[in-house]
């Protein structure tokens, strides 16, 4: 076996022991005569998985009881359009800060259905910072304000959340789910990807606040309806079975480490390696503000693009796979979701040095 380190946005790095945890169970789900793939999702032995995933998911983020978990289907992009239709039906208004191309996305598929109204925007700079909020701009009867998190892209983070009293916070964690703690009471609704902190590509989990779901468009398809899943534990239709059984060794790994805080520990050491390197380094910088960056997606440039092109290269034939930053920033940019070890930002920097000195 010959695993490389694996910096993508997404899907990208499980950890090696869930992997072969899964195969070891890939034929025969213990004492079950078949793969997880192969069974019924109405099964005994499905429904303790899907109910201990969700267990999990509880234990780890210390969801209140007040507050479903639902695992969907459709990626985050379905929740773009699944949060105004269930969530935007009193005033049929939102605010949101446009911080990149996610919140963009979400922002234009809820303009079809009500009003958007933008706080705030960072796209003057490239995304590379995190406006700062003038509470008096926000919208007094805003059924809710949107924001993304952590932008996987730009490699920016909310550090401090916006003030909304009373209007429910709606956050999009796809990339920063379970790095580190987070209130979820501060929230209305949050919702992630799997595919980037989680587990594989094909679950979406959403956790809601319980007020918050019944009151959907007349308009809503059935499947978008979060009260249907609500009141089928996101057994309605067939769940991505298989997806939510790999999940759920996920959060069993991570409830092994310590828990979401020992993890934490863990990406803020990687983050701090990385970041300190690129704060010193003469030909490699990193693209965001300090303030407002990003522990899990580290973005830097050396300032030219045919250099850029020539580490990516250098380093996919070293070991450091998918560095090669997003068409719309350019340069590079690492993620190092939980499943990247200490050890593979601390070789990526030593790689980076010797890079360095060979180019500079
Ligand atoms: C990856 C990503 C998405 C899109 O997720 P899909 O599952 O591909 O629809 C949305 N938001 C953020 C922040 C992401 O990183």
């Amino acid at each position: 076996m010959n695993r490389v380190y694996n910096f993508s946005a997404g899907p990208s790095m499980l950890p090696l022991e869930v992997l072969k945890k899964a195969q070891d169970e890939m034929c025969e789900y213990p004492n079950s005569g078949m793969s997880v793939m192969e069974m019924s999702h109405r099964s005994k032995d499905y429904d303790d998985i899907i109910k201990g995933c969700e267990k999990l998911v509880r234990e780890l983020m210390h969801v209140p009881d007040n507050y479903k978990v639902l695992f969907l289907q459709g990626g985050g992009s379905s929740q773009f359009t699944m949060i105004p239709m269930n969530l935007a039906t009193k005033n049929k208004k939102i605010d949101i800060v446009i911080t990149g191309q996610w919140a963009k996305k979400a922002a234009q598929e809820a303009k079809r259905y009500i009003t958007v109204n933008e706080i705030a925007s960072s796209a003057d700079k490239t995304f590379s910072y995190i406006p700062k909020l003038d509470k008096s701009t926000f919208s007094k009867d805003a059924d809710y304000f949107y924001i993304c998190l952590n932008n996987t892209i730009y490699g920016t983070k909310f550090n401090q959340l916006p003030e909304t009293g009373d209007i429910p916070l709606v956050a999009d964690i796809s990339s920063m789910i379970m790095s580190e703690e987070l209130d979820v009471s501060k929230f209305g609704l949050l919702f992630a990807g799997a595919q980037k902190n989680l587990g594989p590509a094909g679950v979406t989990l959403v956790i809601v606040r319980e007020d918050l779901v019944g009151n959907a468009m007349d308009i809503t398809p059935t499947m978008f309806n979060y009260q249907i899943h609500v009141d089928n534990d996101s057994l309605y239709n067939t769940p991505p079975t298989y997806g939510i059984y790999v999940m759920k060794l996920v959060l069993e790994w991570i409830k092994e480490q310590g828990g979401v805080a020992a993890v934490q520990k863990n990406n803020e050491k990687k983050a701090e390696i990385l970041y300190n390197f690129l704060d010193n380094s003469k030909l490699f910088k990193g693209t965001v503000v300090p303030e407002d960056r990003s522990l899990m997606n580290v973005p830097f440039v050396t300032g030219n693009e045919e250099l850029d092109a020539k580490f990516v290269a250098e380093a996919k034939k070293a070991g450091f796979v998918n560095l090669k930053g997003h068409r719309s920033v350019g340069g590079m940019r690492a993620s190092i979701y939980n499943a990247m070890p200490v050890e593979g930002v601390e070789k990526l920097v030593e790689f980076m040095k010797k890079f360095e000195a060979e180019n500079l």
